[in-house]
């Protein structure tokens, strides 16, 4: 993955590469997503890393070393920042090989989305379900609570869908499932295969 230093021992904000995303995700829900929490956890993380022994570190490495305020933003950042990234308004398809990878980890790509869509619909409360690579070189979904990334397990986190309740609940209300499952529409494959 793309990992993220700071500049002058503060991080940027990151620009949204889209100016909308359709019915998926509208304009309002993208415009507090984005320029509100987000910015919030930008500005809180800035605000704390001068003093912690932490200034100068790239984003990923502030995540696994940090706890307690420090981690949730610097977490937040990060999710945030490969959520955002990972979606276009023109998303490219994926690979022959990542088809590939996905067949021999879950029986193929329906069977994959279908297992990331429970398991993001089943996350009790805040948090994010995540496709990463594991230790062992194999694709795996995990549930991560709050702004837990799969960077604190040594994992190469590829692919996040974002199920804290300001991610939808604008456009959605409770229905958690139908924002799921739209959003492979926006996935731009090539991003995720990119953090390979
Ligand atoms: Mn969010």
């Amino acid at each position: 993955m793309k990992d993220i230093m700071p500049v002058n021992g503060q991080f940027e904000m990151m620009r949204l590469p889209y100016e909308a995303l359709g019915d998926v995700i509208s304009q309002q829900t993208l415009s507090f997503h984005h320029g509100k929490h987000l910015k919030a956890y930008v500005d809180n993380l800035n605000k704390m890393l001068p003093g912690s022994g932490m200034e100068g570190l790239s984003l990923a490495e502030v995540v696994r070393r940090s706890e307690g305020g420090i981690f949730n933003n610097a977490g937040q950042v990060l999710n945030h920042t490969m959520y955002f990234e990972q979606f276009s308004t023109s998303p490219r398809a994926m690979s022959d090989k990542f088809v590939a990878l996905l067949e021999r980890d879950f029986g193929g790509v329906e069977a994959f989305k279908k297992e990331f869509e429970q398991k993001g619909a089943t996350l009790f409360g805040s948090g994010w379900v995540w496709l990463s690579v594991d230790k062992d070189a194999k694709l795996v979904i995990t549930q991560q609570k709050n702004a837990e990334n799969p960077v604190t397990m040594g994992f190469t986190p590829l692919l996040t869908f974002d199920v804290w309740e300001h991610a939808y609940y604008l456009d959605y209300q409770n229905r958690r499932a139908d924002y799921l499952s739209a959003l492979w529409q926006l996935v731009d494959w090539q991003v995720v295969e990119g953090r390979l």
